[in-house]
């Protein structure tokens, strides 16, 4: 039974609606008009399957994502080998700059291939694309728990590594101190990816939203943080165990906060050279890991690396298109051709020119037939991975390695 591979013909249906330019909330219905005529490969929506389905029971989550042109935080090429030099990391350590292991090593492509068809669970969460342009494969929701309060659940799907990062800051907080209020989290992603409303991120599992820590009684999903209402203690570790004892890639956290979140953790001995490369960089040398974006002031962004779920992606991606269960950045449609329709009447439909429609069919002139299909090229779909080269952790000089696995509890 090929249940779980439902979704993500869903995935297929959606996922154009998700382009990567769109950079407003209200820009961000689907730049594509659902073309009536469209035949296979759009497979049909299937009944329970849609994650849409109780979002109007969820609080709204109100706009939150930085503009996607904003080069620090839109469609980063992961590809790219990062210049994080000035970690601490030591030899053998995960995050030392390496290329991560494939946990689909062991497997030829063609047990990957019968696996994704016969058992796909059993691949393991499968971060594909960008965060402004992906999908989640096999995801694993964030579960219910004593320290947290998920706000709109249907909607914090994410890695397996993503939920146990997340899981294991917060427990962290909690460790530290005995009795916080329940940290709120807000979106992850969708079931299976793509875009999601109001978000231009979000879309691979790897990104999500959660409150800060506030004072007694002020705990409230996107309050707006103050110097005032905010608890600093607890703030300070999630960020610090974000950073400490994850694969982070980012946090986006208000210019305003991260003064007063910076001043606190100087105020109690934490080194300044660490906290100086973790919220300014150094320029054209290391990326700062928290950066600045409008709207962060009522909650943090966190975007992980997801080591294993993406390279997985990159093993897996030409089959789950090749068994078109997820589709390329440009894919085809097929259109029936009704009376008296024009080749310029699609191209505007389809949001594409008449030229390329002529190239896709080899097409000489523009004439064109009542009845016959013609493939017609779209664009909007899900891009391989690049290889991951994960930089060092950046690790306090203070503290020993603290690595996934060496992440003592109760540090
Ligand atoms: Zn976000």
């Amino acid at each position: 039974m090929h249940r779980s591979l439902l979704p993500l013909l869903m995935l297929a249906v959606t996922a154009c609606a998700g382009g990567s330019t769109l950079t407003t909330p209200a820009s961000r219905a689907p730049a594509h008009p659902a073309p009536d005529a469209q035949r296979a490969p759009d497979p049909a929506p299937i009944a329970g399957t849609t994650d849409a389905s109780d979002a109007g029971n969820a609080p709204a989550q109100p706009a939150a994502d930085p503009p996607a042109h904003d080069p620090a935080y839109s469609n980063e090429s992961e590809d790219e080998p990062l210049d994080d030099s000035g970690g601490n990391g030591a030899p053998g350590y995960l995050g030392h700059g390496t290329k991560t292991p494939d946990p689909l090593a062991g497997m030829t492509t063609q047990q990957i291939e019968k696996t994704l068809l016969d058992s796909p669970d059993k691949l393991g969460s499968i971060s594909v694309g960008s965060c402004d342009a992906g999908a989640l494969f096999n995801g694993v929701q964030m579960p219910p728990g004593e320290h947290w309060t998920r706000v709109d659940a249907s909607h914090e799907w994410g890695t397996q590594e993503t939920i146990d990062d997340l899981v294991r800051c917060i427990e962290h907080v909690n460790r530290k101190f005995p009795g916080s209020p329940q940290m709120y989290i807000g979106h992850v992603s969708a079931r299976h990816g793509g875009h999601l409303v109001p978000h231009v991120s979000h879309q691979s599992g790897r990104d999500v939203d959660v409150s800060y820590y506030y004072k007694p009684d002020r705990q409230r999903w996107y309050r707006y943080a103050t110097r005032d209402n905010l608890d600093l203690p607890r703030t300070w570790a999630f960020v610090r165990a974000v950073i400490t004892l994850t694969d982070v890639k980012l946090l986006i956290i208000d210019r305003a906060i991260q003064k007063i979140i910076k001043d606190y953790a100087l105020s109690i001995g934490e080194d300044r050279a660490w906290l100086d490369d973790i919220f300014r960089g150094r320029p054209g040398k290391l990326r700062p890991l928290i950066i600045h974006a409008p709207g962060h002031r009522t909650h943090i962004h966190v975007r992980f690396y997801s080591p294993k779920a993406q390279a997985r992606a990159r093993r897996v991606y030409p089959l789950l298109v090749h068994h078109h269960l997820i589709r390329p950045p440009t894919y085809y449609v097929t259109h029936m051709v009704k009376k008296g329709e024009t080749l310029a009447q699609l191209a505007r439909h389809y949001h594409t020119t008449v030229q390329a429609i002529q190239r896709a069919n080899g097409l000489r002139s523009t004439l064109i037939h009542a009845k016959k299909e013609y493939r017609i090229p779209r664009h909007g779909g899900v891009a391989a991975s690049g290889a991951l080269r994960l930089p060092p952790r950046r690790l306090p000089p203070s503290e020993p390695l603290a690595g996934r696995a060496g992440a003592a509890p109760g540090s």
